[in-house]
């Protein structure tokens, strides 16, 4: 089965007769289109694809099996025609759709045609990873651990979070990478102790935690992989924050298998780190899914009732942040595979001392 023809087959339990799939991400991961104007509508007899004049010979030479409309630059236009009779159920991408556009579609489509939300259809699809998007996001990963090595080799005291961020980043290009997954973190001492820290133009100084959290895209897939590292000599407190991350993603990764639910393998690594008396200095989530979207399906955190399935590409990520004084997070990227995991990351996780 295509991945229109997985897609059409959850219409059914949504109630839903054709899904209008206008997120950029998704009609990429339908039909292979790279264009940046394109809404795809997908039913169990249905395939249409709409595109503007600048797109439709190469959607015509590049998709299979949808029916390349040529539409108006404002695509919606072109909705207003092209249905099969008598009542239809039409999903939208409610997470992905403004209030506005809504309306814009309300009043194109014919009044015979219901609109009903139908978000996540795509996303749960997508969330199950095929073998060739495993291999991709594998590569994306051995990229990254690979400018983990060269980060290292070259040092981090003196030069400031930004210089080591956009070196980094500039690495990963000259590597194959199309850049970063999203913007690299280099966050040092106090800075560290903010999850989703900015990175400062602050020199990084000895004997601190940096935590680096980095990602790749190559070849439309993403990566994603925290590491912390130690600039010298640490105090005994810092010291023991770093290993009781280490301990709590160990054991949290450990417990990554099918059936799992994404917020009992959250719970492994947050009832740890509350044991040692951080409950309050663990704010985000566990994880998240990584594929075409750095940040997708599914999630593991404390109100993730999905359960994991065999597929499955996520990140295992617990931190410790200790306001005003530093910070701790350790993230690997795992593929979810029968009776357990494979771990894509590989860049060592032990106490590591990069000056
Ligand atoms: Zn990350
Ligand atoms: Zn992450």
């Amino acid at each position: 089965m295509s991945r229109a023809d997985r897609v059409a087959a959850r219409l059914g339990a949504r109630e839903l007769d054709a899904l209008l799939v206008t997120d950029a991400v998704n009609i990429r991961y339908l039909t292979g289109f790279t264009g940046s104007n394109a809404i795809a509508v997908v039913g169990p007899a249905t395939r249409r694809f709409l595109t503007d004049s600048r797109y439709v010979e190469r959607a015509r030479a590049e998709l299979d099996g949808f029916d390349v409309e040529p539409a108006p630059a404002e695509l919606r236009e072109a909705l207003a025609e092209g249905w099969p009779p008598g009542a239809l159920r039409l999903g939208f991408e409610d997470q992905h759709v403004s209030v506005r556009s809504h309306g814009r579609l309300r009043a194109t489509l014919p009044e015979r045609i219901e609109l009903v939300a139908g978000g996540g259809i795509v996303e749960a699809e997508r969330a199950v990873k095929e073998p060739g998007e495993i291999a991709a996001i594998a590569a994306a990963a051995a990229l990254v651990d690979e400018i983990y090595e060269w980060v290292a080799e070259r040092g981090l005291v003196g030069r400031t979070e930004r210089a080591v961020a956009r070196a980094l980043e500039q690495e990963m290009r000259e590597r194959g990478a199309e850049g970063p997954s999203f913007s690299s973190i280099v966050a040092a001492a106090e800075n560290g102790a903010l999850p989703h820290a900015t990175t400062r133009e602050v020199p990084i100084p000895p004997d601190t935690l940096v935590t680096l959290d980095i990602g790749a895209r190559l070849d439309g897939y993403c990566s994603d992989c925290t590491r912390t590292w130690a600039t010298g000599a640490l105090d005994d407190d810092l010291a023991a924050l770093y290993d009781k991350v280490l301990e709590a993603q160990e054991a949290a990764l450990a417990a990554v298998r099918p059936g799992l639910e994404g917020r009992e393998v959250d719970a492994v690594a947050r009832a740890i780190i509350a044991a040692a008396g951080h409950a309050d200095h663990f704010g985000h989530g566990l994880g998240h899914g990584v594929g075409l979207d750095v940040h997708e399906a599914p999630r593991l955190a404390r109100t993730a009732t999905g359960r994991l399935e065999i597929g499955n590409v996520v990140t295992v990520e617990p931190g410790i942040y200790v306001p005003g004084r530093g910070g701790a997070r350790i993230e690997d990227l795992v593929v979810v595979r029968e009776g357990g995991h494979e771990l894509l990351s590989s860049s060592p996780k032990a106490h590591r001392v990069v000056a």
